[in-house]
């Protein structure tokens, strides 16, 4: 298994404990402590301090939907037991983590890609009625380079299968890229394997120039 080397800032795991974060942002955040037990463990504990927290307020009604992409920390809490080491060592043979296959099946290539530029394809998996931002697969052929960009508001990026690099980094599979607008990057994916990653953002990425409609 790839060790992971890339994890989501603290306050993107703390949002995840606190159950805050955008549908879009917590499938990517479930989808990494699916792979990360240190992550895992952090969420975890963030968890117990927000309970004794909560323990003590008044207990107030709340009304909401569930996610479509229902994805919390509690879903991605495996990888204790030898069997769960084992769905582990599954995901990384098919690229899918668990909480995310349920939403696009188990294999990458059944996914329904629509490529959007040379050697580049994607596949937006739907959100709850009126959720901001996207969640998107994206899969970049071997040395294929995405447009140099900046961010208006997060990027969360975490890589499934292959890797990319770009000015940070080398990502592999399991780690995140967890952007924000200070960040100028421009991903090239590994010249031999190409890179499949789950990316939630709040504006849409440019993967290439707009073609006229
Ligand atoms: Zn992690």
């Amino acid at each position: 298994m790839t060790t992971i080397t890339h994890h989501p800032d603290i306050s993107t795991l703390m949002c995840c404990a606190a159950g805050s974060q955008p549908e879009a942002f917590a499938a990517v955040v479930a989808s990494h402590l699916a792979l990360c037990p240190e992550c895992r463990a952090e969420v975890r504990h963030m968890q117990e301090i927000g309970v004794a927290l909560f323990d003590k307020l008044e207990p107030v009604p709340v009304s909401c939907q569930p996610p479509v992409v229902a994805m919390r920390a509690g879903e991605a809490d495996v990888g204790s037991s030898p069997a769960d080491r084992e769905a582990i060592a599954d995901i990384c043979k098919t690229g899918v983590p668990m909480p995310l296959a349920k939403h696009v099946g188990c294999c990458l290539h059944d996914v329904p890609w629509q490529t959007v530029a040379p050697g580049i394809a994607t596949y937006t998996i739907p959100l709850s009625k009126g959720c901001c931002g996207t969640l998107k697969l994206v899969m970049v052929q071997p040395g294929i380079a995405l447009p140099k960009h900046g961010h208006e508001g997060a990027e969360l990026t975490l890589v499934l299968t292959g890797s990319y690099t770009d000015e940070i980094g080398t990502f592999r599979p399991g780690d995140v890229a967890d952007l924000d607008e200070e960040v100028t990057h421009k991903p090239v994916a590994c010249p031999r394997d190409g890179c499949v990653c789950l990316t939630a953002s709040y504006r849409e990425m440019p993967l290439a120039a707009k073609s006229p409609d």
